[in-house]
């Protein structure tokens, strides 16, 4: 049997990898390889990054209109296509049908926000701030935008970054994770169907070394990064240090507080989507539940309850509702937290770890685990463990609780739950985190506002997407102008105040 290798897309078309190195791309349901991915060398990128530059001028100066056409009809396209990306998400990430779906429909938002970018990009303007002065304000693109993506979510995170860049008049080169290349691919594909004019829009597939050339490459201007901390930490360095202008999204561990006055059925349900959803592969998913006081029994009890009856399995099963890890280290990674949380002193209330799949023995499963008592000092507390297992940490109050998530070196998204207002009002003016929810166990927000985290979940001052990304992708410019009148006339060698 060939084994397809997955190449680059590059100028408008497809450009078959030249560095001699390859990566293995997996089905984790089963464990078979089902492509190879070319890694690119900093040759492959640069021809990549001189396409992007080449078409910049241009894409610059064409019209709204224009480009605008161009993303409406992406719109269509994506929505026709909507199936077959869940289906290549599911075949290379794992997670179920449902889920994939979702991930495109949320990756639409964005779309649809950049067919409105013309409203977006409206400039200021003041008239008359002196005698016959006018001053504009206008944005511009940044130039060639890197944009590099996680294995998590190979659809939306894409999305969040290139329909914006492009809406805004940049061109992109764009390298998504090697572990699941397909459906980034194939929206790229798409969009070039969609009428992206060649080189507007190219895709480098590739790890470090194609990811270092972007941070460096003289004709990059901006980088927009999602990943793990460390690596974001690398690039936020790396591309700053080049000149360039740097978002890069981290990793994550979401506290969910739960109150006793909660409704803890509700609540139940929610640690339990957020926690197990995608097989806790989400920035944004529950991995901690801190409980206040008597919430905390009658919560461990419900949420057990819940995660001995999820059905795992391979993700184009609809019966399943989790799906595999991505690889069968982190597979091992993930369940070899549950044995060193009991030995560190923790309660295993559910162990999900060993579980074996009928028919899929090969496949990278483990099962939802939960952790009472857990405490700050446990390795399953410290570390993103970006799996299924969960962990509950008991609090005395609200002040108790407050102070523990408020002291996690990660800020991206927190939750309370809770029936009482004045509580949660203090708990969304107190809690260091980005996205807040109340009653709200993930809060990613909508198209229109912004996403991104504090602290070690965000380096760089702008959040993706909504308007945060049309600061980013363009830069300003404050035009003053003067009309002459002849009665003007004079040398004047004071500063030019107002008047
Ligand atoms: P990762 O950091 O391993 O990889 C992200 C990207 O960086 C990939 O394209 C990869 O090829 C590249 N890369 C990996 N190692 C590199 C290195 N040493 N130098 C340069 N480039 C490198 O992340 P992942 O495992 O693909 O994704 C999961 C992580 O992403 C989790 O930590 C998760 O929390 C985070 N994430 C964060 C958000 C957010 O919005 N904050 C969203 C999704 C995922």
């Amino acid at each position: 049997m060939t084994t397809t290798t997955i190449e680059h897309w590059i100028g408008g078309r497809s450009a078959a990898g030249r560095s001699g190195r390859t990566a293995t791309v997996t089905d984790p349901a089963t464990g078979a390889e089902t492509a190879r991915v070319a890694l690119a060398d900093a040759a492959e990128v640069d021809a990549a990054v001189a396409a992007a530059k080449a078409a910049a001028p241009h894409w610059a100066a064409s019209s709204l209109a224009r480009r605008t056409a161009a993303l409406f009809a992406y719109r269509e396209l994506l929505h026709a296509h909507r199936d077959e990306i869940a289906r290549l998400i599911t075949a290379e990430h794992g997670k179920v049908r449902a889920d994939a779906l979702g991930e495109v429909a949320r990756g639409l938002e964005i779309v649809e926000l950049a067919c409105g970018i013309a409203q977006l990009l409206k400039g200021e303007t003041s008239t008359q701030v002196s005698e016959r002065v006018d001053v504009e304000a206008i944005r511009q693109p940044v130039g060639v935008v890197a944009a590099i993506t996680p294995f998590n979510f190979p659809a939306m995170v894409p999305l969040w970054m290139f329909p914006m860049a492009v809406a805004c008049g940049n061109t992109v080169v764009l390298k998504p994770s090697e572990k699941d290349p397909s459906a980034t691919l194939r929206l790229v594909r798409l969009a070039t169907e969609a009428g992206l004019p060649d080189g507007v829009l190219n895709l480098v597939n590739g790890d470090k070394p194609a990811v270092d050339r972007l941070l460096e490459h003289p004709d990059v201007d901006a980088v927009s990064f999602v990943g793990s901390t460390p690596v974001a930490r690398h690039v936020h360095r790396t591309a700053s240090a080049a000149g360039k202008r740097v978002q890069a999204l981290g990793g994550a561990k979401n506290h969910m507080l739960v109150l006793p006055d909660a409704d803890l059925d509700l609540a139940a349900d929610a640690a339990v989507s957020a926690a197990y959803g995608s097989a806790g592969e989400r920035c944004m998913a529950v991995s901690v539940v801190v409980a206040v006081g008597a919430a905390a029994d009658p919560l461990v009890e419900r949420i057990a309850e819940r995660a001995r009856k999820l059905t795992v399995g391979p993700g184009d099963d609809p019966a399943s509702e989790m799906g595999p890890l991505i690889t069968r280290e982190h597979r091992d990674r993930v369940a070899s937290y549950v044995p060193r949380a009991r030995e560190q002193g923790a309660t295993v209330v559910v162990d999900g770890t060993g579980l074996s799949v009928p028919g899929y023995e090969g496949g990278f499963f483990t099962g939802a685990s939960l952790l009472d008592r857990v405490t700050p000092g446990m390795d399953a507390y410290r570390d993103e463990i970006f799996g299924p297992v969960l962990s509950v940490v008991r609090a005395a109050d609200y002040t108790e609780a407050i102070d523990l998530i408020n002291a996690s070196p990660w800020g991206n998204g927190a939750a309370v739950f809770t029936r009482d207002g004045g509580a949660a009002r203090r708990f969304r003016l107190e809690v260091q985190a980005g996205m807040v929810g109340v009653n709200v166990p993930i809060p990613v927000p909508v198209g229109y506002h912004s996403f991104g985290g504090w602290k070690a979940s965000l380096f760089g001052e702008h959040h993706v997407y909504g308007n945060d990304s049309v600061h980013f992708y363009t830069r300003g410019k404050v035009v003053t102008t003067r009309w002459p009148d002849p009665a003007d006339a004079g040398v004047d060698l004071g500063f030019p105040a107002n008047g």
